[in-house]
């Protein structure tokens, strides 16, 4: 006796009267025809399922049949070899698979939908990023390793992979980001929860109106409807099926004042990427940044009291520079307020120069003035950094995304993250950071968990990096905590008055969509709840009578479920 399950390419696809009918293997339950709640969400799946050949569709559920069964995914693909060649790829997996649920003839199984899901990679700190791009706008920088293309945001080139779509989409915010959505929903990807990011020289230097005006759009995208304003936009998103849980704009140190930190608030900004590039003032005057360090660390000590996230950009191998001076230049980075400094960024992104045509700095290079790092030297110097590294900090680039055909000299390597970790392992030693510890899809047993305070002096505050370890120094989920103290400039928001900052919570796992629960997913383990309590408790007894929290909007309710109210800018809970 053999199910069957119906594809008929007729439905909903504008002409196409062939009916199409694939016999199966006995599955759980089976039914004669295929129903679907959603009639554009139907249209959209057969609108998919037509790149495929039926033979591609029933070599799928072959493969599917194994992986029910207890079968190793890629095992179970090259069991089941396509018959023109090749395999079949994993998105056309999730696509059989969601046709099947849809059908009601296959459980819902979220364990499988994740091992056959096509990149893991992507969503395994938690949420989805979605990256986009501004539109074509002057920069106040100078900076000479800088490319200017025609018609694209400073700094950006037309075929770096994030550029691309948005060129694609006429640099539409509403676009880039609902195009992005769909993508990672056809491949299976949670999308609840999402981090915007977005892109495109010095996101300040852009009219207040066009800054406003882009992320209500984005908004807009998420919330799958049109607001009067960013406000709406705003509220609808707070309780709406695409959550943002982040939104990141990139700007220079010299455009950090406490009004831009405010209005960058009042548009949901949680975290800000910066360009330090250098800590050395020769080196920031030789390629013409136009600020000096002493601009960026009155610019993170601005950011930390506001209670942002603090991303850095470092470029080593800039004019002037050898690897000798670039491995002092990053030590400087992780010296304390005590020391004299206190950048001590959150995140980094290290971004080796790479020389570009239509940067200055390749006339320099024409002169014989400037000489990109050779490939080994750029590998023992990131796997020097990465040593450095402390456990706070997440390192979460270290090379720029770009085609290697645009590197006119030096390195084109791809790899240079894994070859540093090589070297690394061949030294004996190891990377600590953040995203070197992340538990990624790995179960994790909370009563394995220890908890871990680390305290360091930055600018301007007493950081308390809180975190979740697994006996194998796993990181399974942090928190990070401000006390001001003396140091602090003066605060963005009367908000923050007497009060402790929780600046970022974040708990590993893979995303998931709302009301699904995966067995040992750190997300879903209350570690949240426990590492705010904790915070809650260590803030009080230092005196502090608030708790606030740079809430993203879409993670507003979260906070509320654990007794903070939205005041102006920050989320607040009294603690006295
Ligand atoms: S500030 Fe950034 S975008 Fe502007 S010129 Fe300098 S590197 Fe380019
Ligand atoms: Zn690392």
């Amino acid at each position: 006796m053999q199910s069957v399950f119906l594809l008929t390419n007729s439905l909903n696809t504008g002409g196409m009267s062939a009916v199409v009918c694939y016999h199966f293997p006995k599955m759980h339950r089976s039914k004669p025809d295929f129903h679907l709640s959603n009639p554009n969400e139907q249209q959209r799946r057969w609108q998919e399922m037509r790149q495929y050949k039926p033979e591609q569709i029933v070599t799928a559920r072959l493969v599917l049949e194994e992986i029910r069964a207890g079968g190793e995914v890629w095992q179970a693909i090259r069991h089941h070899p396509q018959k023109t060649g090749g395999y079949i790829p994993k998105h056309l997996l999730v696509a059989v698979y969601r046709l099947g649920v849809e059908a009601d003839e296959w459980e819902e199984d979220p364990e499988l939908l994740a091992r056959i899901r096509m990149k893991p990679m992507r969503t395994l700190s938690g949420v989805t990023t979605v990256t986009v791009l501004t539109k074509a706008h002057p920069c106040p920088g100078e900076c000479i390793f800088c490319p200017t293309e025609a018609k694209m945001p400073k700094s950006y080139l037309p075929d770096e992979p994030g550029a691309r779509r948005a060129v694609q989409h006429g640099f539409d915010p509403y676009e880039q980001v609902s195009s992005r959505l769909q993508a990672l929903e056809a491949v299976g990807h949670p999308t609840n929860k999402s981090e915007l990011l977005i892109l495109g020289g010095t996101w300040d230097a852009y009219p207040r109106e066009y800054q406003e005006g882009f992320i209500q759009r984005c908004f807009d995208a998420m919330n799958g409807r049109e607001s009067a304003s960013l406000e709406e936009a705003q509220r609808i998103n707070e309780s709406c099926s695409h959550r943002n849980v982040g939104l990141v704009v990139e700007t220079r140190p010299d455009q950090i004042t406490p009004d831009q930190l405010a209005w960058l608030r009042s548009l949901g900004v949680t975290k800000v990427q910066m360009g330090a590039q250098s800590l050395d003032d020769r080196i920031l005057a030789l390629n013409r940044r136009g600020h000096t360090v002493a601009d960026t660390l009155r610019a993170t000590a601005l950011l930390r009291a506001g209670g942002f996230k603090i991303v850095l950009h470092w470029m080593p191998n800039l004019l002037g520079a050898t690897p000798e001076s670039d491995l002092q230049d990053f030590a400087r980075l992780w010296n304390t307020a005590e020391q004299g400094t206190g950048f001590c960024p959150d995140e980094i992104k290290i971004y080796p120069t790479q020389l570009l045509k239509t940067a200055e700095l390749f006339n320099y290079w024409e002169r014989g003035e400037y000489k990109p790092y050779s490939e080994e030297e750029l590998i023992q110097l990131v796997a020097d950094v990465k040593a450095l590294t402390p456990r706070y900090c997440r390192i979460n680039r270290v090379i720029r995304d770009i085609p290697s055909y645009n590197v006119v000299e030096g390195s084109r390597r791809s790899s240079l993250r894994q070859d540093a970790q090589a070297e690394l392992a061949h030294r004996g030693q190891h990377c600590q950071c953040i995203r070197c510890r992340e538990v990624r899809g790995q179960s994790v047993d909370v009563d394995q968990l220890k908890f871990d305070d680390l305290v360091y002096l930055a600018s301007g505050s007493e950081e308390h990096f809180f975190s979740f370890v697994t006996p194998d120094d796993r990181l399974a989920g942090y928190l990070r905590l401000s006390f001001p103290n003396d140091g602090t400039p003066l605060t963005i928001s009367p908000d923050l008055e007497n009060a402790a900052i929780i600046r970022e919570v974040h708990v590993y796992g893979q995303a998931l969509a709302v009301g699904t629960i995966q067995a040992g997913v750190a997300q879903h383990s209350g570690l949240g709840t426990r590492l705010i309590e904790q915070a809650e408790m260590l803030a009080r007894s230092h005196g502090f009578h608030n708790l606030a929290v740079i809430s993203a909007i879409g993670t507003r309710e979260y906070y509320a479920g654990r007794g903070f109210k939205l005041s102006t800018l920050y989320m607040i809970k009294p603690i006295e």
